[in-house]
Protein backbone atom coordinates (compact mmCIF):
# COMPACT_ATOMS: atom_id res chain seq x y z
CA UNK A 1 0.00 0.00 0.00
CA UNK A 2 1.81 3.51 -1.07
CA UNK A 3 0.03 6.62 0.21
CA UNK A 4 0.83 9.10 -2.31
CA UNK A 5 -0.55 13.38 -3.46
CA UNK A 6 -2.92 12.33 -5.95
CA UNK A 7 -3.91 15.40 -8.20
CA UNK A 8 -7.00 17.31 -8.03
CA UNK A 9 -10.25 15.93 -9.68
CA UNK A 10 -9.46 12.47 -8.40
CA UNK A 11 -12.31 12.81 -5.43
CA UNK A 12 -9.57 13.50 -3.05
CA UNK A 13 -9.25 15.41 0.21
CA UNK A 14 -7.38 17.91 0.24
CA UNK A 15 -4.10 18.20 2.15
CA UNK A 16 -3.89 21.64 4.64
CA UNK A 17 -0.84 23.37 3.16
CA UNK A 18 0.22 20.79 0.26
CA UNK A 19 -1.80 21.82 -2.49
CA UNK A 20 -2.51 18.39 -3.06
CA UNK A 21 -4.16 15.54 -1.95
CA UNK A 22 -3.70 11.92 -0.26
CA UNK A 23 -5.15 8.93 -1.26
CA UNK A 24 -4.14 4.84 -1.06
CA UNK A 25 -2.63 2.74 -3.53
CA UNK A 26 -2.24 -0.99 -3.89
CA UNK A 27 1.03 -1.54 -5.91
CA UNK A 28 1.86 -5.30 -7.11
CA UNK A 29 5.30 -6.16 -6.65
CA UNK A 30 5.58 -7.25 -10.21
CA UNK A 31 4.60 -3.53 -11.41
CA UNK A 32 7.02 -1.94 -14.01
CA UNK A 33 8.89 0.79 -12.38
CA UNK A 34 8.55 -0.54 -8.85
CA UNK A 35 11.16 -2.47 -7.10
CA UNK A 36 12.08 -2.95 -3.67
CA UNK A 37 15.76 -3.35 -3.08
CA UNK A 38 17.07 -4.55 0.08
CA UNK A 39 18.91 -2.41 2.31
CA UNK A 40 22.09 -4.70 3.45
CA UNK A 41 24.53 -3.79 6.60
CA UNK A 42 21.86 -2.68 9.15
CA UNK A 43 23.09 -2.77 12.78
CA UNK A 44 18.97 -2.93 13.84
CA UNK A 45 16.18 -5.31 13.39
CA UNK A 46 19.11 -7.94 11.82
CA UNK A 47 16.65 -10.81 11.44
CA UNK A 48 14.10 -8.58 9.30
CA UNK A 49 14.70 -8.02 5.40
CA UNK A 50 13.89 -4.00 5.03
CA UNK A 51 13.68 -2.49 2.12
CA UNK A 52 13.79 0.68 0.05
CA UNK A 53 10.58 0.96 -2.03
CA UNK A 54 11.30 2.50 -5.41
CA UNK A 55 8.74 4.12 -7.97
CA UNK A 56 9.85 5.11 -10.89
CA UNK A 57 7.27 6.15 -13.41
CA UNK A 58 5.00 3.97 -12.04
CA UNK A 59 1.53 4.17 -14.02
CA UNK A 60 -1.33 1.99 -12.03
CA UNK A 61 -5.12 1.54 -12.78
CA UNK A 62 -7.83 3.75 -11.24
CA UNK A 63 -9.13 0.28 -9.75
CA UNK A 64 -5.94 0.11 -7.93
CA UNK A 65 -6.98 3.46 -5.46
CA UNK A 66 -8.52 2.22 -2.42
CA UNK A 67 -11.98 3.86 -2.86
CA UNK A 68 -12.75 4.64 0.78
CA UNK A 69 -9.99 6.03 2.03
CA UNK A 70 -9.04 9.91 0.94
CA UNK A 71 -7.01 12.20 3.00
CA UNK A 72 -4.63 11.54 4.99
CA UNK A 73 -7.20 10.05 8.08
CA UNK A 74 -6.90 6.56 6.04
CA UNK A 75 -2.49 6.40 6.75
CA UNK A 76 -2.68 8.42 10.02
CA UNK A 77 -4.87 5.65 11.34
CA UNK A 78 -3.12 3.02 9.97
CA UNK A 79 -0.02 4.79 12.14
CA UNK A 80 -2.08 5.14 15.22
CA UNK A 81 -2.67 1.38 14.86
CA UNK A 82 0.85 0.26 14.54
CA UNK A 83 2.17 3.01 17.23
CA UNK A 84 -0.30 1.66 19.79
CA UNK A 85 1.51 -1.66 19.76
CA UNK A 86 4.58 -0.35 20.11
CA UNK A 87 3.53 1.21 23.24
CA UNK A 88 3.05 -2.31 24.65
CA UNK A 89 5.98 -3.78 22.21
CA UNK A 90 8.45 -1.38 24.10
CA UNK A 91 8.04 -2.15 27.31
CA UNK A 92 8.38 -6.19 26.44
CA UNK A 93 11.83 -5.38 25.34
CA UNK A 94 12.41 -3.31 28.33
CA UNK A 95 11.41 -5.71 30.59
CA UNK A 96 13.57 -8.56 28.71
CA UNK A 97 16.47 -6.54 29.38
CA UNK A 98 15.56 -6.09 33.09
CA UNK A 99 15.20 -9.67 33.61
CA UNK A 100 18.04 -10.83 32.26
CA UNK A 101 20.38 -7.90 34.16
CA UNK A 102 18.55 -8.81 37.54
CA UNK A 103 19.73 -12.49 36.94
CA UNK A 104 23.25 -11.54 35.61
CA UNK A 105 24.01 -9.18 38.97
CA UNK A 106 22.42 -11.50 41.19
CA UNK A 107 24.95 -14.74 39.25
CA UNK A 108 27.53 -12.43 38.78
CA UNK A 109 30.45 -12.31 41.81
CA UNK A 110 32.57 -9.19 42.34
CA UNK A 111 34.92 -9.13 45.38
CA UNK A 112 33.15 -12.03 46.62
CA UNK A 113 29.82 -10.24 46.92
CA UNK A 114 27.27 -10.74 44.26
CA UNK A 115 27.17 -7.43 41.67
CA UNK A 116 23.31 -7.19 42.49
CA UNK A 117 24.46 -6.69 46.55
CA UNK A 118 26.22 -3.53 45.72
CA UNK A 119 24.02 0.14 46.07
CA UNK A 120 24.58 1.70 42.62
CA UNK A 121 23.57 -1.27 40.94
CA UNK A 122 20.22 -1.58 43.07
CA UNK A 123 19.34 2.30 42.64
CA UNK A 124 19.92 1.00 38.44
CA UNK A 125 17.57 -1.57 39.01
CA UNK A 126 15.00 0.19 40.65
CA UNK A 127 14.92 3.23 38.72
CA UNK A 128 14.63 0.91 36.01
CA UNK A 129 11.84 -1.12 37.38
CA UNK A 130 10.12 2.56 38.03
CA UNK A 131 10.34 3.55 34.77
CA UNK A 132 9.55 -0.16 32.76
CA UNK A 133 6.15 0.11 35.69
CA UNK A 134 5.15 3.87 34.85
CA UNK A 135 5.45 2.52 30.99
CA UNK A 136 3.44 -0.58 31.15
CA UNK A 137 1.09 1.26 33.07
CA UNK A 138 0.53 4.13 30.55
CA UNK A 139 0.15 1.33 27.99
CA UNK A 140 -2.57 -0.26 29.69
CA UNK A 141 -4.43 2.99 30.20
CA UNK A 142 -4.29 3.68 26.37
CA UNK A 143 -5.42 0.24 26.30
CA UNK A 144 -8.29 0.95 28.40
CA UNK A 145 -9.03 4.28 26.42
CA UNK A 146 -8.75 2.55 23.28
CA UNK A 147 -11.69 -0.06 24.54
CA UNK A 148 -14.04 2.35 25.49
CA UNK A 149 -13.40 3.88 21.96
CA UNK A 150 -11.59 7.35 23.67
CA UNK A 151 -8.41 6.96 22.55
CA UNK A 152 -6.98 9.90 20.61
CA UNK A 153 -4.14 10.05 18.01
CA UNK A 154 -1.69 12.76 20.53
CA UNK A 155 -2.11 10.08 23.17
CA UNK A 156 -0.88 7.43 21.14
CA UNK A 157 2.02 9.92 20.49
CA UNK A 158 3.04 10.46 24.02
CA UNK A 159 2.85 6.63 24.43
CA UNK A 160 5.11 5.90 21.77
CA UNK A 161 7.36 8.34 22.58
CA UNK A 162 7.80 8.00 26.13
CA UNK A 163 7.75 4.43 25.89
CA UNK A 164 10.38 3.62 23.50
CA UNK A 165 12.30 6.86 24.74
CA UNK A 166 12.32 4.91 28.04
CA UNK A 167 12.78 1.35 26.84
CA UNK A 168 16.24 2.35 25.13
CA UNK A 169 17.23 4.54 28.17
CA UNK A 170 16.76 0.66 30.46
CA UNK A 171 18.36 -0.84 27.84
CA UNK A 172 21.51 1.46 27.62
CA UNK A 173 21.39 0.83 31.56
CA UNK A 174 21.15 -2.15 31.65
CA UNK A 175 24.29 -3.41 28.97
CA UNK A 176 26.01 -1.19 31.91
CA UNK A 177 25.59 -3.79 34.52
CA UNK A 178 26.12 -6.45 32.29
CA UNK A 179 29.75 -4.93 31.63
CA UNK A 180 31.45 -6.36 28.43
CA UNK A 181 29.10 -9.36 28.25
CA UNK A 182 26.23 -6.28 27.66
CA UNK A 183 28.09 -5.94 24.43
CA UNK A 184 27.95 -9.96 23.56
CA UNK A 185 24.98 -11.89 22.18
CA UNK A 186 24.97 -13.91 24.63
CA UNK A 187 22.87 -11.59 26.30
CA UNK A 188 19.85 -10.38 24.41
CA UNK A 189 20.07 -6.51 25.49
CA UNK A 190 22.22 -5.24 22.99
CA UNK A 191 19.91 -6.74 20.62
CA UNK A 192 17.23 -5.27 21.89
CA UNK A 193 19.18 -1.71 22.32
CA UNK A 194 19.70 -1.82 18.40
CA UNK A 195 16.22 -2.92 17.30
CA UNK A 196 14.80 -0.15 19.56
CA UNK A 197 16.66 2.25 17.55
CA UNK A 198 14.84 1.44 15.06
CA UNK A 199 11.53 1.74 16.92
CA UNK A 200 12.84 5.07 17.51
CA UNK A 201 12.32 6.32 14.46
CA UNK A 202 9.85 4.54 12.41
CA UNK A 203 6.27 5.06 13.30
CA UNK A 204 6.92 8.47 13.80
CA UNK A 205 10.31 10.10 15.55
CA UNK A 206 10.69 11.24 18.31
CA UNK A 207 10.95 14.24 17.26
CA UNK A 208 7.98 14.26 15.05
CA UNK A 209 6.14 13.09 18.51
CA UNK A 210 7.42 15.90 20.11
CA UNK A 211 6.00 18.04 17.46
CA UNK A 212 2.63 16.36 17.86
CA UNK A 213 2.14 17.45 21.77
CA UNK A 214 3.31 20.56 21.31
CA UNK A 215 1.06 21.67 18.65
CA UNK A 216 -1.51 19.90 20.92
CA UNK A 217 -0.09 22.10 23.57
CA UNK A 218 0.12 25.16 22.46
CA UNK A 219 -2.10 25.59 19.64
CA UNK A 220 0.84 26.34 16.77
CA UNK A 221 1.87 23.77 14.45
CA UNK A 222 5.85 24.32 14.14
CA UNK A 223 5.91 21.61 11.27
CA UNK A 224 3.96 21.23 8.15
C1 LIG B 1 13.73 -0.66 10.09
C2 LIG B 1 12.85 0.38 9.46
C3 LIG B 1 11.65 0.00 8.89
C4 LIG B 1 10.80 0.96 8.33
N1 LIG B 1 9.62 0.54 7.77
C5 LIG B 1 8.80 1.43 7.18
C6 LIG B 1 7.57 1.04 6.58
O1 LIG B 1 7.20 -0.13 6.63
N2 LIG B 1 6.81 1.98 5.96
C7 LIG B 1 7.20 3.28 5.90
O2 LIG B 1 6.48 4.12 5.34
N3 LIG B 1 8.36 3.69 6.48
C8 LIG B 1 9.16 2.81 7.11
N4 LIG B 1 10.34 3.22 7.68
C9 LIG B 1 10.75 4.63 7.49
C10 LIG B 1 10.58 5.49 8.70
O3 LIG B 1 9.23 5.73 8.94
C11 LIG B 1 11.38 6.80 8.44
O4 LIG B 1 12.74 6.45 8.47
C12 LIG B 1 11.07 7.88 9.45
O5 LIG B 1 9.77 8.39 9.24
C13 LIG B 1 12.05 9.06 9.36
O6 LIG B 1 12.13 9.49 8.04
P1 LIG B 1 13.57 9.68 7.39
O7 LIG B 1 14.39 8.47 7.66
O8 LIG B 1 13.36 10.10 5.98
O9 LIG B 1 14.26 10.87 8.23
P2 LIG B 1 14.11 12.43 7.97
O10 LIG B 1 12.70 12.79 7.65
O11 LIG B 1 15.19 12.85 7.02
O12 LIG B 1 14.44 12.97 9.42
C14 LIG B 1 15.80 13.08 9.91
C15 LIG B 1 15.74 13.69 11.31
O13 LIG B 1 15.09 14.98 11.24
C16 LIG B 1 13.99 15.02 12.14
N5 LIG B 1 12.92 15.82 11.56
C17 LIG B 1 12.24 15.58 10.41
N6 LIG B 1 11.31 16.54 10.21
C18 LIG B 1 11.40 17.39 11.26
C19 LIG B 1 10.71 18.58 11.65
N7 LIG B 1 9.71 19.08 10.90
N8 LIG B 1 11.10 19.19 12.78
C20 LIG B 1 12.09 18.69 13.56
N9 LIG B 1 12.77 17.57 13.25
C21 LIG B 1 12.43 16.93 12.12
C22 LIG B 1 13.56 13.58 12.32
O14 LIG B 1 12.86 13.40 13.53
C23 LIG B 1 14.91 12.87 12.31
O15 LIG B 1 15.51 12.96 13.59
C24 LIG B 1 11.18 2.30 8.30
C25 LIG B 1 12.40 2.69 8.90
C26 LIG B 1 13.21 1.74 9.49
C27 LIG B 1 14.50 2.19 10.16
Amino acid sequence: VVWAGAEEGSGSTEVPGSGGTVRGFLVPAGTPGFSAPEIRRKMSLRASVTSELVLDEVRLPASAMLPEAAGLSGPLSCLTEARFGIVFGSMGAARDCLDTTIGYARDREIFDRPLAAFQITQAKIADMALELGKGTLLALHLGALKDAGRLRPEQVSAGKLNNVREALAIARECRTVLGAAGITLEYPVMRHMNNLESVLTYEGTSEVHQLVLGQKLTGEAAFR
